[in-house]
């Protein structure tokens, strides 16, 4: 669900990799470690930048991440997920799905939950009535303020860019405009960069010594006149302001809103009464259908409509891997409810999703629950809170959003049935007094035929992002340790210590030699699992060691191995992949020993 879209900006340490786009913002500019206002940069961030280095290297290596399109050079915030990739993702959305939807019952209440309840799932299309745009405030909204610069031909989001202020005194050149060098000596200049972080003052810096003709060792000739400020605070003075790409002030447009929503057109004619819209996430899907739901299964408020599906958002600086990019899938719950009830159920979800990602092996110093402040909160919704990950490429002590839990209101089922609404929650009217976008004109009440009541439910909203969620997780995954190799030396060993739900690869077979009957044996026990519907994996290519680590690297849970042993005695060996504990068991059992650890 669209919030208030001015949350922190994101470090633009990982964007895409893109040339066929070219009004983008150069790749990792001023990465490199120094100091910024004397202020060293700490070891944990160049840690944390060379730890998502060889996250995402790893991902490429093994096929869980590719960049889209990128044989033709990539398409700037698309991602295509390989064959380990897409295994991942699909647990990733299996597990919510079993938590959102499969698990909950009216009769087996979860003891933290005010009540019983169902959760019903439905699959809406992308594209859909162009009215459900307006009505829901998407079409005039949702957009980002952006500038262009007319020198480097660069287009920044307004609150991405930031800069310090500088006597100009140093200046060399007359400005773009044919200003004199000594005119605008007098003035102030505003130095930018889009690179974020404690690395954005260093890129500053080095910026400023390029600028103004100062070598690296001589910053103190720098006249500093401000520390750090927004580009959204000089909005006023443009034409004092350095871009971040650009060789002298004044270069960048007025900002403009930028609409995030992908147009396109339905049937044969590209008019405007054709005009449609990529949806940009799946929840008004679950609002225009409340009713569908209510008249076609046996649902009673308080209960929820679920949906996974892919959302499009013309993201104007896609970045940090699959962070934020223009195509993305979403897990959204739409959980309608009795209005008097409904701050007991906007706290249950809060927690109750907090605890999914512990659940499945985040860490909890890693997760943050992040409350609105009132003056972040949408002008609709009365409570909000952030689910954040300390995702590595930010800086030490930031967190990136996972997932938004938000206390809507009636908001949406009024908006589809009366018409957009304003600030006041009133039907928002156009010059004519006419609603500005009208609504469907269904009644989209509930009557409760138990307490004879008739209301329009609350909605308490958990908005995850599967791909986030799938980075987080992977992320969090990424080892290094130690093992032994085989000859019993240690080794510096990569591992992805995935929940074993999670993990692609449930569990890898290798006969330790091929002969002797142990690749057929093998390939029994490799057919039984395949049979079990356990994604498994044979592997009879080199040495045992390192049949090992391939699999620790894709984060397969167990490995088993058929020796001379399991020739003579039928056990095998079950290796674990983060105690590196081995123990024999009868191959017959093996099948069902793994099916139980993996419920
Ligand atoms: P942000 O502030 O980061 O742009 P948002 O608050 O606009 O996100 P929501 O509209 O609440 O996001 O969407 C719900 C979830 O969808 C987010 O928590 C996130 O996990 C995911 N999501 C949103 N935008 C993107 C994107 N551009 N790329 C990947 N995932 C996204």
């Amino acid at each position: 669900m669209m919030t208030q879209r001015t949350v922190f900006p994101l470090a633009a340490k990982f964007p895409t990799i893109c040339t066929s786009e070219i009004a983008e913002i150069p790749a990792g500019a001023g990465r490199s470690a120094g100091t910024i206002q004397g202020t060293q940069i700490s070891m944990a961030s160049q840690e944390r930048t060379a730890r998502m280095e060889k996250i995402v290297a790893l991902c490429k290596r093994r096929g869980f991440i590719f960049q889209s399109s990128e044989i033709y050079g990539g398409q700037n915030g698309f991602w295509d997920y390989g064959p380990l990739g897409v295994e991942l993702k699909r647990n990733v959305r299996q597990a919510w799905w079993q938590d959102m939807v499969i698990a909950n019952d009216p009769m087996l209440p979860d003891p933290a939950a005010p009540c019983g309840f169902n959760i019903v799932g439905i699959e809406t299309s992308i594209i859909m009535h162009p009215q459900v745009w307006k009505v829901s405030g998407h079409y005039d909204l949702f957009a980002d303020k952006m500038v262009d610069c007319r020198e480097a031909k660069g287009r920044y989001r307004l609150d991405h860019v930031k800069g310090r202020w500088i006597n100009a005194a140093l200046a060399q050149k007359p400005a773009a405009d044919g200003t004199p060098a000594a005119q605008v000596a007098a003035e102030d200049w505003l130095v930018t960069t889009t690179v974020d972080g404690p690395e954005a003052g260093d890129a500053i810096t080095k910026r400023a010594c390029k600028l103004f003709g100062v070598k690296s060792n001589e910053t103190h000739k720098l006249a500093w006149k401000s520390e750090l400020v927004s580009l959204t605070t000089a909005t006023e003075q443009l034409d004092r302001v350095i871009a971040p790409e650009a060789t002298a002030p004044g270069t960048l447009t007025p900002p403009r809103d930028f609409n995030l929503m992908f147009e396109t057109y339905t049937g044969a004619l590209q008019s405007d009464d054709n005009k449609a819209f990529l949806r940009p996430e799946t929840a008004q899907g679950m609002f225009v259908n409340f009713k569908n739901v209510c008249d076609s299964s046996r649902v009673r408020v308080p209960f929820g409509i679920a949906q996974i599906g892919k959302s499009f958002r013309n993201e104007i600086t896609p970045r940090n891997f699959t962070f934020r990019s223009r195509e993305f899938e979403q897990m959204e719950m739409e959980f309608f409810c009795q209005p008097s009830e409904s701050f007991k159920w906007y706290s249950y979800w809060r927690d109750r999703r907090m605890k999914w990602y512990a659940a499945l092996g985040i860490k909890s110093e890693n997760l943050l629950l992040r409350e609105h402040h009132n003056s972040e909160l949408a002008h609709y919704s009365v409570g909000t809170a952030d689910i954040e990950y300390a995702f590595p490429f930010l800086d030490e002590g930031e967190y990136g959003e996972l997932e938004g839990v938000a206390h809507r209101g009636d908001f949406d089922l009024r908006s589809h049935s009366e018409g957009k609404l304003d600030k006041s929650l009133n039907v928002e009217m156009g010059p004519d007094g006419q609603p500005k976008y009208r609504g469907s004109g269904k009644d989209l009440s509930y009557f409760d035929d138990q307490t004879r009541e008739r209301f329009v439910p609350h909605v308490i909203e958990p908005a995850a992002g599967c791909d986030r969620t799938t980075l987080a997780f992977l992320c969090e995954a990424y080892h290094e340790d130690e093992a032994p190799d085989d000859k019993g030396v240690m080794q510096t060993r990569v591992v992805l210590r995935l929940h074993p739900k999670l993990a692609p690869v449930k569990v890898a077979i290798f006969p330790l030699i091929k002969k002797d009957g142990q690749p057929e044996k093998a390939l029994e026990i490799y057919k039984a699992f395949k049979d079990a519907g356990i994604n498994v994996q044979y592997d009879a290519q080199a040495a045992i060691g390192k049949r090992y680590r391939r699999m620790d690297e894709i984060g397969t849970p167990w490995c088993i191995t058929v020796d001379g042993d399991t020739m003579k005695d039928g056990t095998v060996t079950l290796r674990d992949r983060d105690t590196l504990e081995q123990i024999r068991v009868p191959a017959s059992e093996v099948v069902d020993l793994i099916a139980k650890r993996l419920r």
